[in-house]
């Protein structure tokens, strides 16, 4: 808290994935051998062909700011992109690419909400939804799930959490950080309530679309009634690995999208002209071109939930997408390991960085204090090495 910053950054949160990361590297930097399984980050490099369409781009001299909202042929490999992986139809007028999802997210919260509007969140929910919900004016109202309804939120508590000043609605599915998928029954169900109220609008994250091990992903905005309403946001950042190169976009109702161009016109200009070159080769390619990570990550998952059953006290379910496990922890609430009391999540997820050299996240910044994240998106042998640890610092 300073009081020469303004009250808007004083009364934000960090990102917790970021901070552990930032935590993690500054160990690192001391000389501690953390495993780092914080940040929901592919360990993959970039598919040889996304590279190309980057380099070409750098020898055909694109170097100049681009229209605010994504180069032409870039939104219309984002429209084929839509039609052929979510049978969605938007025109070009309904495309903005944006420096990231976060950004995408960013811009929808201040275009849409004002002081005291609600947002739900079904909860738990990707850490930064609620910060950037609040920054813009925006009023969070968790929805809750718990690990027995495979943290999916029911049509029953979505009913109950809506009230005159519910203004929109943020999910992810595959989720982050649980990484269940709303299956086509699920999600009818919830938009058979949304659809009562014709004022909220959807932000339906679909950045872990690919990452799904059981299939079946569908958008909200797929079904007739909710198109008008939803605003589907995805990114390369997590199915191309592309984290750092910043490229993420939104299909969403015209005025919507005339809005975010406006607010992003203002703020950052257009994205970076490489990398948005690049993601056209991105998405021009069918998604099997990225199978392999996909493949990997599947067994990576089979792996870490064969590992943490190994640990007492740690309950997890098997997470159908993403690469993140989501455990309950809470039955190590009020007990002290190693002289160190834990009362809850952060408690925990700081225990095991200090005594397990592993760095984790708080279920409590996902809205869940329940539990905590890690990010499987790791080399094998790391998690294997965490696992043990994990397992060691708990007995
Ligand atoms: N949404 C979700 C659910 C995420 O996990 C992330 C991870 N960074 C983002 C959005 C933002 O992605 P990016 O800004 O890298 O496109
Ligand atoms: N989305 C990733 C995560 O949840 C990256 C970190 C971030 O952008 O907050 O770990």
């Amino acid at each position: 808290m300073n009081s020469k910053l303004s009250n808007r950054v004083n009364n934000m949160a960090t990102s917790a994935t970021l901070a552990m990361a930032a935590k993690a590297r500054e160990l690192r930097e001391q000389g501690k051998d953390i495993i780092g399984l914080s940040l929901g980050e592919p360990d993959f490099t970039v598919p040889e062909f996304v590279k190309e369409a980057a380099i070409d781009a750098v020898n055909d001299n694109y170097h100049s700011y681009t229209p605010v909202d994504g180069y032409g042929d870039l939104k219309s490999a984002v429209i084929t992109k839509f039609k052929r992986d979510n049978n969605l139809t938007y025109k070009p007028s309904q495309i903005v690419v944006s420096t990231g999802a976060k950004q995408s997210l960013s811009n929808l919260a201040q275009v849409l909400l004002n002081e005291g509007d609600e947002v739900l969140l079904p909860a738990p929910y990707w850490v930064s939804y609620s910060d950037i919900s609040k920054v813009s004016g925006g009023v969070p109202v968790e929805i809750p799930s718990s690990i027995e309804s495979d943290f999916k939120v029911t049509p029953e508590a979505l009913e109950a959490a809506i009230t005159p000043k519910t203004k929109m609605m943020i999910y992810s599915s595959p989720c982050n950080p649980s990484g269940s998928v709303y299956s086509e029954k699920e999600l009818r169900a919830l938009a058979d309530v949304l659809v009562k109220h014709p004022n909220i609008i959807v932000v339906s994250d679909e950045i872990y679309e690919h990452i799904n091990y059981v299939g079946g992903h569908v958008s909200m905005a797929a079904f007739e009634d909710m198109y008008d309403r939803t605003v589907t946001v995805n990114g390369v950042s997590k199915a191309f690995s592309m984290t750092g190169w910043r490229i993420g976009y939104i299909g969403a109702p015209e005025y919507i999208a005339r809005a975010c161009n406006k607010m992003q016109g203002q703020v950052t200009s257009g994205a970076n002209c490489i990398a948005q070159r690049a993601t056209i080769a991105a998405l021009e390619n069918d998604p099997s071109k990225i199978q392999y990570m996909v493949d990997a990550f599947k067994e990576r998952r089979k792996l870490i939930l064969g590992l943490l059953s190994e640990i007492p006290g740690i309950k997890a379910n098997e997470p159908d997408g993403a690469f993140y496990v989501f455990p309950d922890i809470s039955s190590y609430f009020g007990k002290t390991l190693n002289g160190t009391l834990v009362n809850d999540s952060s408690d925990f997820a700081l225990y095991l960085l200090e005594h397990a050299n592993v760095a984790t996240v708080t279920g409590a910044a996902f809205g869940d204090p329940k539990c905590i994240r890690i990010s499987y998106a790791a080399a094998e042998k790391d998690i294997i090495e965490a696992m043990k640890r994990i397992k060691q610092a708990l007995s």
